[in-house]
């Protein structure tokens, strides 16, 4: 498959009144055509910087973005105006990313107006196109955002990205404000989307559950870094970081006779602002040793395919392959 996308060590940084914010800090990954990367941890971790400094919306402190073999880092604002056709954004707050002046008709057409695309007749039936793929009845056309549920704003949303026929997408947290049961409708309508698009995605998350539902690959963020990052199968299976091992270890199993080794995380998360030369999970690791201290540790392929930043995870992960034995008895 044709990689669409890659970045390299691309950092944001903001001004703090107490030093330099690092909220992404070194993150480097590609994305294939037609395949979703799921980027989770905790919130404030830099996830959702980075689906914004990925598609432009924030200006990178550095690094490269390379979008179909394109170096988009730096373009001029027509160039940008241009690649945002190309690369959209659904945000976690249909509500807030609303005008709540215009109905969804309007809303739909706001982008096709904006790129003065279609013409009059063109762009109304695009508009009910629209509504049809992402399942939002014609009847809603002319209802406005606070007469509607969370689901059916969100699929407007979904509609808006899609009016430009994008072929990159970054969902930032898309479902999280949803209840449980429509969730799983919003996730349906975006895989069938991607299905018949050929859409990509980065998929921002803190729910691991949805990441494994919908990601081909994963991409793990402690305090704006990237501590390991694997296929979505291999993750699950194999974690290796303790980081990622901890947030695994957090999700329910609906098996009773499973033991799983829960890993509880203490200690205070690493500051963002100015961070030492160390590893950012120091804090809160079990298995720090001084060398966590000395230096950060670099990114490491430990198994094929399978990256991590941790100074000990052969030691790590040999010692509780004994403890797991020692469980199972
Ligand atoms: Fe823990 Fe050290 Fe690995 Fe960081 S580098 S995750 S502190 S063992």
């Amino acid at each position: 498959m044709a990689e669409l996308l890659r970045v390299e060590n691309l950092k944001k940084y903001f001004k703090n009144p107490a030093g330099m914010l690092h909220a992404v800090d070194g993150v480097s990954f590609s994305i294939n055509a037609g395949d979703t990367l799921g980027v989770v941890g905790e919130s404030g971790c830099g996830k959702s910087t980075l689906g914004r400094v990925v598609i432009k919306l924030l200006e990178p402190t550095s690094g490269t973005i390379i979008f179909k073999g394109k170096d988009v880092t730096s373009v001029t604002k027509k160039e940008k105006k241009e690649l945002r056709k190309k690369m959209q954004i659904i945000f976690q707050d249909p509500f807030s990313s609303l005008n709540p002046r215009l109905c969804v008709f309007d809303l739909i057409a706001d982008p096709l107006k904006t790129y003065r695309l279609l013409g009059r007749a063109e762009r109304q039936k695009k508009v009910f196109e629209l509504m049809d793929m992402v399942g939002l009845a014609r009847r809603f056309a002319y209802s406005y955002p606070h007469e509607l549920d969370g689901g059916r704003r969100q699929r407007i949303g979904i509609a808006r990205a899609l009016s430009l026929d994008p072929e990159f997408i970054v969902c930032d947290e898309p479902v999280s404000a949803l209840d449980v049961s429509i969730q799983a409708q919003i996730l349906n309508v975006l895989q069938d989307l991607q299905q018949e698009k050929h859409l990509t995605y980065i998929f921002v998350t803190h729910d691991l559950s949805v990441v494994k539902h919908i990601s081909t690959d994963v991409l793990v963020m402690y305090a704006g870094v990237m501590v390991e990052k694997a296929k979505t199968k291999e993750l699950f299976a194999t974690p290796l970081h303790p980081y990622t091992k901890a947030l695994l270890s957090a999700i329910p199993v609906p098996d009773i006779d499973y033991k799983r080794q829960k890993v509880k995380l203490k200690g205070e998360i690493s500051s963002p602002i100015e961070p030492k030369d160390e590893c950012r999970f120091v804090n809160r690791c079990l298995y720090a040793t001084e060398a966590c201290r000395k230096k950060a540790p670099g990114y490491e392929e430990v198994l094929p395919d399978h990256f991590v930043a941790c100074h000990n995870v052969r030691e790590i992960n040999n010692l509780m392959a004994e403890e797991a034995d020692h469980l199972r008895g």
